[in-house]
C-alpha cells in the first residue's frame, strides 16, 4: 500500500567535499551553447539567426507554450550557428551556438520589472526565464500560477541538497543570504493567501540553519526546519511531508494540497532578478566526483562546455580515468553525452566518476530480501514494476502497472542503492513510468 514513511535508512554517503568552498567565478569561455528545451515542458523556439549580434540577457528563444520558459543569451557576441542537439533525454532539440566577444554587455532592455501583486510576480518570473534550479527545471512562473486559485497556504523552501557531492545551494544560502530574504520578502508581499514559509534544511547544513535562522528571527511567518540528513530529504513530496506533515497523494502536486515547493537558490535567483531584471543567465553548480582532481563550486554563464567546468576543477585526478559525467549528482543524475555539452540552468552539479565508481558489480538473481521496498520512502515495491513489465499482452501488462503505482516512483535510486543483487530496479522504474505514461496520454487522446 501507497503510503509516505521515515526516510528510511539508506546509507547515501554526504560526500560534501566543497560545502566550505564559496563559488568562483570562472573566466567566460569563448563560445556557448544555449539549448531550447532546458526546463519541463515545450521547448522555446528561437527568434535570432545566424549573424545576429546579442548582449547579456537577449532574448534568444521565446516560450513555445503554456508550460515553457524562454531562454535568453548568457553573453554578449555573436550567433555563429543554430543546430539540433541530442540531449542527455535522447530529445533532439534546437541548440544556437554564440561565440563570445568577452565583453559580457547587459542588454540595454534589462530593467528591474515592476512587481506589486502576484500577477505581475508570476509575470516577472515567466518573463526571467526562471526554472526549477535544484534540478528538476519545471518552470517556476507555472509553479507559482497555482497560487492564484487562492489555496496556496505554504510555501517550502527546499535547502536540502541531500544528493552526494552536491553544495551549490549550501553556497547560495550562506553566500547570497540577501537574495534569500529578499525573495521570502517579495512572496510573502505578493502571495496574499501564503500564512507560512518553511525552509528546510538537513541538519549537516547547521551554518545555514544558524544563519536563516538569524535572518528570520523577527519574522513569525518564517520558520527554519532541520530535517535529518537522510537521503532523499530533498525530494518534493518528502520535503513537503517533513516539513508541512502533508502527504501529497499518488497523482496530484503539492499545489492541490496547498503548497509549493521552490528551490533555494530559484529562489535567490527571483529575488535577483527582481532587483536588476536580468534574467538567468548564469549557473552556481558544484564540479566534484571520484574523477575530479581539485573539486569545485564555480560560476559560468548558461551554455559553458562541460569540459571548461572540469578543467576548472583541476581536470581528472591522476591516475584514474574518466567513467562517466553526470548532470546532476550520483543518485538522479545523467549522463552527458560528451564533455561538449553545456551547462544548463538546471546543473547544479557536474558529478565526474572514474571507470571504477561507473560500473555496477554484475547483477545477480533476487534474493527476495526486500530491502528495495524497505528503502523506498514510498514504500513502493520495484520488485512488482519488474514482473509488471513481464506481461506480454499490453492492456494487462499497463493494468498490472497502474496497480504498483510506478508513476509514484520520484526515481531516487534508494532500491537500486541497497540491492545485494545489484538487480537494474531504477531503470525498470523508468522504463516502466515511460511505458505507462505514453499510454495513459494515448488513451486521454482517445476520450478528446
Ligand atoms: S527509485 Fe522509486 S521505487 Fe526505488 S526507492 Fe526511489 S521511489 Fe522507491
Ligand atoms: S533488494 Fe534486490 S535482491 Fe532484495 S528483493 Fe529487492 S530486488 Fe530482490
Amino acid at each position: 500500500m501507497f503510503g509516505f514513511k521515515f526516510l528510511g535508512n539508506t546509507p547515501v554517503p554526504h560526500r560534501k567535499n566543497t560545502a566550505a568552498m564559496p563559488a568562483v567565478r570562472l573566466p567566460v569561455h569563448k563560445e556557448v551553447l544555449l539549448h531550447v528545451a532546458q526546463h519541463i515542458g515545450a521547448p522555446a523556439k528561437v527568434v535570432v539567426k545566424v549573424g545576429d549580434e546579442v548582449k547579456v540577457g537577449t532574448l534568444i528563444a521565446e516560450a513555445g507554450g503554456a508550460v515553457s520558459a524562454p531562454v535568453h543569451s548568457s553573453v554578449s557576441g555573436k550567433v555563429t550557428k543554430i543546430e539540433k542537439l541530442m540531449c542527455y533525454n535522447g530529445q533532439q532539440v534546437d541548440a544556437v551556438r554564440i561565440e563570445s566577444d568577452g565583453l559580457m554587455t547587459a542588454d540595454e532592455s534589462i530593467t528591474p520589472p515592476d512587481i506589486h501583486d502576484l500577477d505581475s510576480l508570476i509575470e516577472a518570473v515567466r518573463a526571467s526565464g526562471a526554472v526549477g534550479l535544484g534540478g528538476a527545471g519545471f518552470p517556476t512562473a507555472v509553479k507559482l500560477a497555482a497560487a492564484k486559485n487562492g489555496n496556496i497556504k505554504t510555501v517550502v523552501i527546499n535547502g536540502a541538497e541531500c544528493e552526494p557531492y552536491i553544495t551549490s545551494d549550501t553556497r547560495t544560502m550562506l553566500d547570497d543570504t540577501d537574495s534569500v530574504v529578499y525573495g521570502v520578502k517579495l512572496l510573502l508581499d505578493n502571495m496574499p493567501t501564503v500564512e507560512q514559509i518553511i525552509f528546510g534544511i538537513e541538519s549537516n547544513k547547521r551554518e545555514c540553519i544558524n544563519k536563516l535562522s538569524e535572518a528570520f528571527k523577527d519574522n513569525a511567518k518564517v520558520k527554519v526546519k532541520a530535517l535529518p540528513a537522510l537521503y532523499p530529504q530533498g525530494s518534493e513530496k518528502v520535503i513537503v511531508h517533513n516539513t508541512t506533515g502533508i502527504a501529497v497523494p499518488t497523482g496530484k502536486l503539492p499545489a492541490e494540497c496547498g503548497v509549493i515547493v521552490l528551490n533555494v537558490s530559484t529562489l535567490a535567483f527571483i529575488a535577483r532578478y527582481a532587483k536588476t531584471g536580468m534574467p538567468l543567465v548564469e549557473r552556481t553548480l558544484t564540479v566534484d566526483g571520484s574523477a575530479i582532481a581539485e573539486p569545485k563550486n564555480v560560476t559560468v554563464p548558461v551554455g559553458t562546455p562541460i569540459s571548461y567546468v572540469i578543467e576548472a576543477a583541476g581536470g581528472i585526478k591522476d591516475g584514474k580515468s574518466l567513467g562517466k559525467v553526470l548532470y546532476g549528482g550520483p543518485m538522479m543524475g545523467v549522463c552527458v553525452c560528451t564533455v561538449d555539452d553545456p551547462v544548463l540552468k538546471t546543473t547544479n552539479a557536474i558529478t565526474a566518476l572514474d571507470v571504477k565508481d561507473s560500473n555496477p558489480p554484475a547483477e545477480t538473481a533476487c534474493i527476495h530480501c526486500g530491502r528495495c521496498v524497505a528503502a523506498c520512502p514510498h514504500s513502493l515495491n520495484p520488485t512488482e514494476f519488474a514482473r509488471a513489465l513481464n506481461v506480454e499482452i499490453k492492456e494487462d501488462r499497463m493494468a498490472k502497472l497502474q496497480a504498483t503505482q510506478v508513476l509514484s516512483c520520484m526515481e531516487c535510486g534508494c532500491c537500486s542503492f541497497v540491492c545485494p543483487a545489484h538487480r537494474p530496479l531504477i531503470q525498470n522504474n523508468r522504463i516502466a513510468k515511460a511505458e505507462l505514461k505514453d499510454y495513459l496520454a494515448h488513451q486521454a487522446t482517445l476520450k478528446n
